[in-house]
């Protein structure tokens, strides 16, 4: 997966993002206070703005991990709520391992998502159950590393993790929430999605989605 693959991304979780604004605040209205989805749009549109470089001679990043970590900076600038710098950090990390290579392989995409978990979780302090963006990520992460173990194909294995998102987002509807503010809310926050962990599954489509775009 190269620098065009990853750049899609970005643009795919953009788009995904912008079309589900509304669904996002309006989990966010349940259990929260009602700006998930806006605070996400604007930040991706920002992020949009600061990936399109002008002319060919302009320096943009190249490499998938200057697309990403360009991706985290700018969200952690333009996003208010709990939501930018937890993303923001997932983002940075992630472009962080993955150095400046050109061109990333399974393994070194599943080490780059457990280096976004692991930010999410020393930021945030969410564990896995808390009701959190940490369950999308934290399952998708997991599914993704054990389909590369057995050998899975670049589309099976990109399938599980988003798979794997989306279930983990669901499976957060039965839990009380214990960080963020949903847990204000104490048993009350029981019976909701969380929107974080929406979002989560959103972005981990739109990067099943590219990479197969970009085979
Ligand atoms: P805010 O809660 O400040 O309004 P957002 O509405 O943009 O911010 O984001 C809310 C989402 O952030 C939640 O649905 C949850 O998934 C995530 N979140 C909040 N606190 C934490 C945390 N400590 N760790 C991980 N994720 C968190
Ligand atoms: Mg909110």
């Amino acid at each position: 997966m190269d620098a065009t693959v990853f750049r899609d991304w970005i643009t795919s979780a953009a788009e995904v993002i912008e079309a589900n604004r509304d669904h996002l605040t309006q989990l966010d209205a349940a259990i929260g206070d009602a700006d998930h989805g806006i605070n996400l749009a604007r930040g991706f549109t920002a992020v949009l703005g600061a990936l399109d470089v002008p002319s060919p001679e302009a320096k943009g990043p190249t490499t998938p991990g200057a697309i990403l970590t360009l991706t985290g900076n700018t969200l952690i600038s333009k996003v208010g709520g709990a939501s930018g710098p937890l993303y923001g950090m997932a983002f940075r990390r992630a472009g962080k391992s993955l150095g400046d290579a050109a061109d990333v392989d399974l393994p070194s995409l599943s080490v780059a998502l457990d280096a976004a978990l692991a930010g999410v979780q020393q930021l945030g302090a969410a564990r896995e159950g808390d009701k959190t963006m940490v369950d999308a990520l934290a399952a998708a992460t997991k599914a993704f590393g054990k389909a590369i173990a057995e050998g899975a194909s670049q589309d099976d294995a990109l399938d599980s993790l988003a798979e794997a998102a989306e279930a983990g987002a669901v499976a957060t509807v039965s839990m009380q929430a214990l960080k963020g503010r949903a847990s204000y809310l104490g048993p009350r926050s029981v019976g909701h999605e969380d929107p974080g962990a929406v979002s989560t599954a959103l972005i981990l489509g739109a990067l099943r989605d590219a990479a197969r775009a970009g085979r």
